[in-house]
């Protein structure tokens, strides 16, 4: 890295926010990709670590000037090598633009891009308030969940990150700051340029501060665990909850190898003995009476079914247990996986998705654990290692499950997003005028291409 270029961000920065030494930023060159598919970083980088909008504008003309990359940098829990120095640049860290402010009366958030997950949700409770979204990982920050859109178990009734955002302040790579929306339920003004940086992973602005939507703590809530025996009869009981008219906050299916492995890890006991396949399902609503009755409905659906005897878990401790088993079971995987998948299909498709990955399993005589968001279409199924077998053939197996996916109507990622290791299969998911027209509104944002640049388009 040239050295006028490191001094002229100590100088934006100040000193100690330039970190040189390879050794204090290990850390920030890789991300929670499994090991297998994560591209390897660039060494000759400079992390930079502002804590305004302005030094983050300042950084970027900088760049923009010297034709610099700029990785941004939120948690580093992406799963598709998005955040990781492909090339020599800058690491740009959002961690100290950290101020939240809780807005009870319009029930938003005003967050900067480096507040994490676990605090929003801990602030919004202090206030009384709730911030109903859970992609699995409470260390991912606000920038990175917003560049990302990103999902998790608690998305069934109020949606994924687009669906809370109300106003964004986004930094151009050219240095430009737009502040988009603002604390409004509603805006039909002009384009809305807002929702291009939802999900753009990094590659046409830094996302700097946002306004998000919360919800009202809710008067009671339980987690319900069903066990089934058998697989298909869980899945085939999702579209008749949801048509019962119950929508849970979660709707999640799991298996009993995979989330004993995970507690087992986290120190934790999963509280069903019986069965070997589970719905897991969040219901929230304003008193006990309707959760309760809501248990029953979902019973009795599921008993026709086959379900055994359900597992309501009430106290606030064991649901924050269950869903902690739930969110960490890629972690439990991950010495084992080669790369986790996150395919969506239209919800009713799910069970023929997961018969379509049976077959595959059988086909190559390997071993693909699936778990997931059933009330969402969205499926975690892992590539896992398997001795002897070459970087081929478990391409082959991921390509395999992709074209499963989108001969049902589905995407080559639902959650993850592209970010660098999906770049190569995205044709499978979009058409060449969509690219092409990606291509175009890249070259627009950021026209000499300094901003994450190999990522997401190919
Ligand atoms: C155990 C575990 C469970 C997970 N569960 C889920 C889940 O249920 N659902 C789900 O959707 N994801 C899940 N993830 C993936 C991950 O947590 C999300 O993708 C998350 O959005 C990443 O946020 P981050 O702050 O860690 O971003 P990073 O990994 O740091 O970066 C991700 C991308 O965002 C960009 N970026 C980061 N900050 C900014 C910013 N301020 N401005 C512009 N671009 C930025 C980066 O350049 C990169 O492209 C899980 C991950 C783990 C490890």
């Amino acid at each position: 890295m040239d050295k006028n270029i490191v001094n002229e961000l100590k100088g934006i920065v100040g000193e100690e926010w330039v970190i040189e030494d390879i050794d204090r930023m290990l850390g920030y060159l890789v991300d929670e990709t499994a090991e297998l598919v994560r591209p390897p970083p660039s060494r000759d980088v400079v992390l930079v670590k502002p804590q305004a909008t302005s030094e983050v504008s300042e950084i970027l003309r900088l760049a923009n000037k010297y034709r610099v990359p700029v990785f941004p940098r939120g948690g580093g829990t992406g799963l598709v090598g998005g955040c990781i120095p492909i090339s020599g640049g800058i690491i740009l860290s959002l961690e100290r633009m950290d101020r939240i402010e809780i807005d009870r009366d319009n029930l938003m958030a005003v967050t900067e891009a480096g507040v994490t997950l676990g605090r929003l949700i801990e602030e919004a409770d202090r206030a009384g308030l709730f911030f109903p979204a859970h992609p699995g990982d409470e260390g991912a920050q606000i920038g990175g969940l917003i560049a990302c859109n990103a999902g998790g178990a608690r998305a069934v009734r109020t949606g994924v990150m687009r669906n809370y955002v109300k106003g964004l302040e986004v930094v151009l790579p050219t240095g430009e700051v737009l502040d988009l929306g603002g604390k409004l339920i509603k805006n039909n003004t002009g384009y809305s340029l807002m929702h291009l940086f939802i999900g753009s992973e990094g590659t046409l602005g830094v996302i700097t501060k946002a306004v998000i939507r919360l919800y009202p703590k809710f008067g009671a809530t339980a987690t319900l665990i069903i066990p089934f025996n058998d697989r298909k009869n869980a899945v085939k009981s999702v579209p008749k909850i949801l048509q019962s008219g119950i929508i849970p906050l979660a709707l999640e299916y799991v298996e009993k190898d995979l989330v004993e492995k995970s507690a087992k890890r986290l120190g934790l006991t999963w509280p069903c003995r019986d069965g070997k396949a589970f719905l897991l399902i969040i219901l929230a609503e304003a008193d006990e009476d309707t959760v309760y009755l809501q248990c029953e409905k979902i019973d009795s659906i599921c008993k026709e079914n086959g379900s055994l005897e359900p597992l309501i878990a009430e106290s606030r401790r064991e649901q924050e247990s269950i869903l902690k088993i739930r969110s960490e079971i890629y972690s439990a995987l991950k010495p084992e996986t080669v790369d986790i998948l996150d395919v969506a299909v239209p919800p009713a498709s799910v069970g023929e998705l997961m018969d379509k990955i049976d077959e595959i399993e059988r086909r190559y005589g390997t071993y693909i654990p699936v778990y997931g968001h059933v009330g969402d279409g969205n499926l975690h199924p892992h590539v896992m290692r398997k001795e002897g077998w070459s970087m081929e053939q478990y391409e082959k197996i991921k390509e395999e499950i992709y074209m499963a996916a989108t001969e049902l109507g589905g995407v080559i990622t639902g959650e993850h997003g592209v970010g660098y290791i999906r770049r190569k299969y995205l044709r499978l998911s979009l058409s060449e005028e969509e690219i092409e027209v990606m291509r175009k509104l890249k070259k627009l944002f950021d026209p000499n291409n300094i901003l994450n640049p190999g990522k997401v388009v190919p």
